[in-house]
């Protein structure tokens, strides 16, 4: 069975994402819960492309 909410891979979570200099802050991705419903997955994943252009930075 799939659960109804799925947890957040972008802060495992935690809903909390820090960045390289330790900063923290709420998960843009999942807004602090830590959790996605499904709703929200499909908006993730334009969310998980821009994270890829951010990695291209470092
Ligand atoms: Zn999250």
């Amino acid at each position: 069975m799939v659960d109804r909410e799925l947890t957040c891979k972008a802060c495992e979570g935690t809903g909390m994402l820090a960045d390289d200099e330790g900063w923290q802050y709420n998960c843009s991705v999942c807004r602090g819960k830590g959790v996605l419903s499904p709703n929200e997955t499909n908006q993730s994943a334009e969310i998980m492309s821009v994270d890829d252009n951010n990695r291209l930075l470092d």
